[in-house]
């Protein structure tokens, strides 16, 4: 996003984009009012494209990221990884996870239990 500026140049007045000096005029009015509609030229350029111009919607999908970090864990039984929250903590495994298989199967009884 380009940051417009009216500053004083000797005796006339400079439009300047991002420091750079790209107008001048006699008038401080006019110089304002082109600034003021580059900016809403600009304003009206963001609505249209959000992803590309919106710095804080670019970083939006980052802190999901982080919050949906996975941390995957790996059966003792099996030897497959899953993710943490499919793995079962147990004292049957020899690193203290199983896969959701695997706990079935060393336990067969659980679903008649939990019904
Ligand atoms: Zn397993």
């Amino acid at each position: 996003m380009s940051k417009y500026e009216v500053k004083d140049v000797v005796c006339d007045y400079g439009v300047y984009q991002d420091g750079e000096l790209k107008l001048i005029l006699n008038s401080r009015r006019i110089a304002e009012q082109i600034v003021s509609l580059l900016k809403e030229d600009e304003q009206k350029h963001r609505e249209l494209n959000p992803v590309k111009d919106y710095p804080s919607y670019l970083d939006r999908p980052k802190m999901t990221d982080k919050k949906k970090r996975k941390y995957f864990r790996k059966c003792g039984e099996c030897g497959e990884r899953h993710e943490q929250s499919e793995m079962i903590r147990t004292d049957q495994s020899d690193n203290g996870w199983l896969c959701a298989e695997c706990y079935e199967e060393l336990n067969p009884c659980i679903d008649t239990e939990w019904a």
